[in-house]
């Protein structure tokens, strides 16, 4: 079994990005700039969106966060995003989700400009992906496509199984094993006998959000498990996978852990998506 290291993977991503950073200044005169908005105080968005500051930093990408009270009105939000489009020094965009329930998430998400959309979230970028056509793809799912590449594991042919089907992660990640030529199989809360459907799987990619739901008789051996969850375990509090990491990793081919796995992928992915903005707005 092999433990897939998306800490030390993401790290040699983001050192990439940071000398393709470099380059970019010395070409252009100027770096990258994302800006991200929180909208009042969840304890897991700030914690995110310090990650995503420092992973700037880290890469070389000049940032500002704006904290935004969690009253704010929608429309206030709206033009807030407005502004950011037609600033000229902003190449990213990113609105930290949830947004607070007042306010309808597909419409600040649609008002992002499409170039700008760093999270690839955007109607324009979503079709994109499912048309084929050039988009922004979204990081989570990016991540995992890369982590799999590292891994050496190539999904033509082989049975690949996502457990979810959010428009985040499982939907956008079966569509790209499809397009990486797996047998593509989707489950979700309403499938039946699940654990007969992933012991079918040479690839499970697990975005349910439920602690340790992926127990060892449900992974057949030498399957390549991708663990995306980022729960708590209802016993001890820690920070644990959708997956029963220390029963399932003995059966598995290769395995990611929580956290190192997933999660760190998903920055670095982050930092990629935002010099490909800033290189379509120089170009
Ligand atoms: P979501 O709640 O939007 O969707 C969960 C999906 O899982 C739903 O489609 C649901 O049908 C399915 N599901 C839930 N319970 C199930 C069950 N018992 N059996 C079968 N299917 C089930 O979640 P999401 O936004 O896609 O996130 C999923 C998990 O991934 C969460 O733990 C989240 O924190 C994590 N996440 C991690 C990253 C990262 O960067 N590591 C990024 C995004 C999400």
């Amino acid at each position: 079994m092999k433990i897939i290291d998306g800490k030390a993977i993401s790290a040699s991503l983001k050192e990439a990005v940071r000398e393709q950073v470099g380059a970019l200044k010395a070409k252009y005169g100027r770096v990258p700039h994302l800006t991200v908005i929180r909208v009042g105080e969840d304890p897991a968005s700030v914690v995110y969106v310090r990650n995503k500051a420092k992973a700037c930093e880290a890469c070389g990408i000049s940032n500002t966060t704006l904290v935004l009270p969690e009253d704010i009105s929608e429309a206030s939000l709206l033009d807030k995003v407005r502004e950011l489009n037609e600033d000229p020094a902003v190449d990213g965009i990113l609105v930290q989700l949830p947004l607070p329930k007042h306010i309808s998430e597909a419409r600040v998400i649609e008002t992002i400009a499409r170039e700008k959309d760093v999270d690839g979230f955007h109607p324009c970028n979503v079709a994109g992906l499912w048309q084929k056509t050039p988009h922004m793809s979204p990081c989570t799912p990016k991540g995992i496509m890369k982590l799999l590449e590292a891994a050496g594991v190539d999904p033509c042919g082989k049975r690949a199984v996502v457990i979810g089907r959010s428009n985040i992660v499982g939907l956008p990640v079966a569509k790209m094993l499809l397009d990486a030529n797996a047998t593509v199989t989707l489950c979700h809360t309403r499938t039946v006998n699940l654990a007969e459907v992933t012991r079918q799987a040479d690839i499970l990619v697990v975005a349910a959000g439920r602690a340790k739901m992926v127990r060892a008789d449900m992974v057949s051996p030498g399957c390549v498990v991708i663990d995306v969850g980022m729960d708590r375990d209802p016993v001890t509090g820690a920070l644990c996978g959708d997956v029963d990491f220390d029963a399932v990793a003995p059966i598995a081919g290769a395995i990611t852990p929580v956290p190192g796995g997933v999660g760190p992928m998903t920055i670095a992915c982050l930092m990629e998506n935002t010099v490909e903005c800033f290189l379509k707005r120089v170009q």
